[in-house]
């Protein structure tokens, strides 16, 4: 059988990186019947639009995406491509896995974060005004609803991965009614869980300090928006940074799977960028698919190459290109020793 999956390779060092990840995904002998999807600064130029219509129906059709980073013009009137995106397809939970890979300085070793963020309400609701000249207020939203969905979303994760614990993260000392309904949200749905996966809650800024000090003591997290944003970029400082931080946002019918860093334009068109990121990002993708030994044999790869130290990217210390390095965790994943 072949899957069917939009492919938006995106801008700046977007097209490179798609390319490794597609050469990634061919060793792995599963077909794929790729559905380009062109999102982006040339879309931009042609159409009026980063975001032309097209890609939503395509994504829509076959309800999963493989996507490179996309530039957000900078000027009045445009919104980022990727926040469209997931409010247009309700990709309602936002995944991102922090594992240490050996042979990637950091400092610690033994790092294995599934950091589970909700992607749809919060203070990105993005519902603020001036109160008069000199002030301005932001709206919190937290709904039971958008809660429990994404608790649900990560116990579920849990029981399917083989985890043992979630961590429900929030502010509710303080925010008594607005992460307080969250808290009680997330202990609600972590009932029907009882006994088959651990259940605790830490608020979040203690949950920061723990995660840079211990953070072997936490498994699965889940939050709303505003610090899953920034406790996701601080458990991927934890592994070894953007370049090897993998990332999809998942929806009912819908997912989209992609790396957490940018377009980095200044590298773009040069085959020096690492395609970790994104490729390990498909190893997600091969997950959500059901394609579960085929995304394990590619995060081997990954950390075999990366272990082994001769085809390092640029970015980590070596000076392999964007192809050199997706060519050996290619030929990993077929099963041929690299480099003969
Ligand atoms: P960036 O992630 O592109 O770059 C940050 C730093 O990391 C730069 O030094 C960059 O060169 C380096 N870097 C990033 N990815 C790398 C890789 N794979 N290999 C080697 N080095 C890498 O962030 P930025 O500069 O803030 O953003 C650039 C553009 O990307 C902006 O237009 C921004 O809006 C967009 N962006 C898009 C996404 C997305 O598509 N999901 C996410 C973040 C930023």
């Amino acid at each position: 059988m072949s899957y069917a999956v939009t492919l938006i390779p995106g801008d700046g060092i977007g097209p490179e990186l798609a390319d490794a990840a597609v050469t990634v995904l061919a060793a792995t002998g599963i077909e794929f019947d790729w559905q380009l999807a062109e999102a982006g600064e040339a879309q931009l130029a042609s159409h009026g639009t980063p975001l032309p219509d097209s890609v939503l129906q395509s994504i829509r059709r076959t309800g999963v995406a493989l996507k490179g980073p996309i530039t957000t013009p900078v000027g009045e009137g445009f919104r980022s491509v990727n926040v469209t995106l997931r409010q247009a397809l309700d990709l309602y939970a936002n995944l991102r896995p922090a594992r240490s890979i050996e042979g990637i300085p950091s400092r610690y070793r033994d790092v294995d974060l599934v950091i589970v963020r909700e992607n749809t309400e919060d203070l990105y609701a993005g519902i603020e005004h001036m109160v008069g000249a000199d002030a301005a207020e932001s709206i919190k939203i937290i709904t039971r609803r958008a809660s429990e969905r994404i608790c649900r979303f990560a116990f579920e994760y849990a029981v399917r991965n083989g985890r043992r614990k979630v961590t429900a993260v929030h502010k509710a000392n303080i925010m008594k009614l607005s992460d307080g309904l969250f808290l009680e949200s997330c202990r609600a749905v972590a009932a029907e869980y009882e006994g088959r996966i651990e259940f605790e809650d830490r608020i979040v800024d203690n949950m920061c300090m723990q995660l840079v000090q211990k953070p072997e003591l936490y498994d699965v997290l889940v939050l709303p928006n505003l610090y899953g944003d920034i406790v996701s970029d601080l458990a991927a400082g934890l592994v070894g940074g953007l370049g090897v931080a993998p990332g999809a946002n998942i929806g009912e019918g819908t997912a989209v799977f992609e790396p957490v860093h940018g377009s980095a334009p200044k590298y773009a068109g040069q085959d020096v960028a690492n395609p970790t990121a994104l490729i390990l990002s498909a190893a997600l993708m091969l997950r959500h698919l059901g394609e579960t030994a085929a995304g394990e044999r590619v995060e081997a790869a990954v950390r075999h190459v990366i272990g082994e130290g001769r085809h390092l990217p640029r970015d980590l210390g070596g000076n392999a290109g964007t192809r050199d390095f997706a060519a050996a965790v290619a030929e990993r994943v077929a099963g041929v020793a690299v480099g003969g």
